[in-house]
């Protein structure tokens, strides 16, 4: 079932357009990850949902019940909206304890000090901080204020819940483990999550589906593995993960791309080529993992083309290597099993790649 609906939402600030026509479907019990770089609309489109800011146009419907809508004139109040927010710095308040922080919702909307209490611990217990009731937050580590926060967001039961980078402000080990937790309560309580991210690991490890956004509109939507193995422009290509883009031509019946006049690389099965496209030009993406490195002392045959190993960067659980051929450079991961040195002449074969020119069609 759908939980949210955002049909042609655009939100300016003067000339800039930081929603720009945007469409949104989420199911119950989804996580989205909305990724993209800087300045990309992420946050003002969670904004507009929250009805912190007042897009220009277009309609979002929450359990569908219209909550905004332009031509309607509805704009349902923040409180009203049962949406729980989470922010990148956490917004406790100093001067109240771990309880009384969770508890301020509750008793903004008056509900009794015996029903409070006993949510309160529920909350707590569902993040794990049963033992720090009375601290406060100064008291606190980031992760542990970050748990206040979600537990203060979700002492409401909310309908939706909206997550602002929440996890940017803490290390890099904490942050994984803290993946980890949110993506277990968000299961457990299946619990509906747009979860804003610029750190592609994260988006990959969390969400069931990724929206990759750019300049207030979303570029493309799906699975990770999806958008991961499938991006459909260079944007979404460069975006996420490492890919060498290349130019090539539809070879086989638009089965494979001949690069560089000699290298021939099958096509990813599920891309399909419509008959007009045959022997075209297109811009292709290889992933470093989908092409493979042999000695010299391996014996040739027609899958493996010549290279030289031009650049070498230990990254513990595998080699990023360089590889020169003739006109083009590749990038290739590789088992740290397989050590090659800088300059050392090497075979090489390619595994797969997708094309990415825009009048490619899936
Ligand atoms: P992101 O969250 O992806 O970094 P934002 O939603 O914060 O992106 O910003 C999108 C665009 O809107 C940017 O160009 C930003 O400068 C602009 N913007 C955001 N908020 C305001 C504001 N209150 N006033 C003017 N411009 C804004």
């Amino acid at each position: 079932m759908e939980k949210l609906q955002i049909k042609n939402l655009s939100k300016y600030f003067g000339e800039t357009k930081a929603v720009d026509n945007l469409f949104l479907d989420l199911y119950e019990g989804e996580l989205l990850a909305i990724l993209g770089p800087s300045g990309s609309g992420k946050s003002t489109l969670l904004s507009c949902i929250a009805g912190i800011e007042n897009p220009n146009q277009g309609e979002i419907y929450l359990s569908n019940k219209c909550i905004f809508s332009s031509l309607k004139g509805i704009q349902t109040s923040p409180e009203a909206r049962k949406i729980g927010f989470v922010f990148q710095n956490y917004a406790l308040w100093p001067h109240m304890t771990v309880f009384a922080n969770i508890a301020y919702p509750l008793k903004m909307a008056k509900v009794p000090i015996k029903e409070r209490k006993e949510k309160v611990n529920d909350t707590l217990h569902t993040v794990g901080l049963d033992s720090k009731t009375h601290r406060y937050p100064n008291q606190l580590s980031g992760g542990e204020q970050q748990r206040v926060a979600l537990a203060r967001a979700l002492i409401m039961n909310p309908d939706l819940l909206l997550l602002d980078e929440p996890l940017s402000n803490l290390d890099a080990k904490l942050r994984e483990n803290m993946q980890i937790e949110i993506r277990k309560i968000q299961q457990k309580l299946n619990l509906t999550v747009i979860h804003v991210t610029h750190d592609q690991a994260e988006a990959m490890a969390m969400a069931d589906r990724i929206a990759i956004m750019d300049k207030g509109a979303i570029l493309q939507m799906g699975t990770p593995k999806q958008i991961y193995e499938t991006p459909k422009t260079q944007f979404v290509a460069n975006f996420v993960g490492t890919n060498t883009i290349l130019s090539g031509i539809l070879t086989d019946n638009g089965k494979g791309v001949l690069i560089d006049g000699s290298i021939d690389i099958k096509l990813q099965s599920s891309y399909k080529v419509n008959d007009s496209m045959k022997d075209e030009h297109v811009c292709i993406a290889i992933r470093p993992e989908n092409i493979h490195l042999y000695n010299m002392q391996h014996t040739p045959n027609e899958e493996l083309y010549n290279g030289k190993i031009i650049n070498k960067i230990y990254k513990g659980a595998y080699i990023m290597y360089e590889i020169q051929s003739k006109k083009i450079t590749l990038r290739v991961q590789s088992h740290p099993v397989e050590q090659y040195d800088i300059g050392e002449k090497i075979y090489f074969s390619c595994e797969s790649c997708v094309v990415i020119d825009k009048k490619a069609g899936y």
